[in-house]
């Protein structure tokens, strides 16, 4: 179970359909993990519902305090949200890779080789690399990248000139603020100043999503930022 959600307002964008899709993206890969979110999902998704019969004159009977008993299981209820969101994906026809299932159930799965470990990563130091999602699927003007750190490794502390969003997908890190583990989601501004360092036990991978590149703030490690920009 995860411990860092997105807040309620972005789970309501996200029911509304009316989150970027990048974001979306993040939000999806995070409800994978997390029962809380996918049962508050489920809650937005039943309100929207009563919203939209409200609005149709033939319905009876619907108000805010009468929510619809929900017959679907949770991931009946999820899976609807992901097709909504790979339809809107799949823009640009990419025929998925058969394969079986490997556990780790995300709609990023079918961009994704079996093992991550089999990824084109691009090292972009001795201890960290980088996989840069679009490659594969269209995100418009958002940067959405894999980023894998060496188990105990540090990355230079940087702050970002937009948003970031981050989901723990295998291992974990901690920062100034906490410590992070699979399935948490981490929305960080562009006041926050960090420098996340790789828990000790396994390779952290994590999706990343930023809205513009990250600047790092460190004085010998101004240097990396030309490494770190997107579509370098
Ligand atoms: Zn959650």
């Amino acid at each position: 179970m995860s411990a860092h959600h997105p807040d309620d307002l972005t789970l309501l964008d996200y029911s509304a359909g009316s989150l970027g899709l990048a974001q979306a993206l993040a939000v999806s890969v995070h409800l994978g993990y997390c029962n809380q979110c996918q049962s508050q999902l489920r809650k937005l998704n039943a309100l929207g519902g009563v919203l939209l019969e409200e609005t149709t004159p033939a319905s009876v009977g619907a108000n805010d305090d009468q929510i619809p008993e929900q017959n679907h299981s949770q991931m009946e209820e999820l899976n609807k949200s992901f097709e909504a969101l790979m339809a809107r994906i799949e823009s640009e026809p990419v025929e998925p890779p058969k394969r079986e299932s490997t556990g780790f159930h995300n709609p990023l799965e079918r961009y994704l080789p079996a093992s991550l470990d089999e990824l084109n990563w691009q090292q972009q130091t001795r201890e960290i690399a980088k996989f840069d999602l679009t490659n594969v699927v269209d995100m418009g003007s958002a940067r959405v990248a894999l980023q894998k750190i060496k188990a105990g490794a540090k990355v230079p502390v940087h702050t970002h000139r937009g948003n970031e969003l981050t989901v723990v997908l295998k291992g974990g890190f901690s920062d100034e603020l906490g410590v992070y583990h699979a399935g948490d989601y981490i929305a960080r501004d562009p006041s926050h100043k960090h420098s996340p360092t790789a828990l000790q036990n396994e390779d952290c991978v994590c999706l990343t999503v930023l809205d513009a590149p990250m600047k790092f703030t460190g004085p010998l490690m101004r240097w990396l930022n030309p490494l770190f920009a997107w579509r370098a």
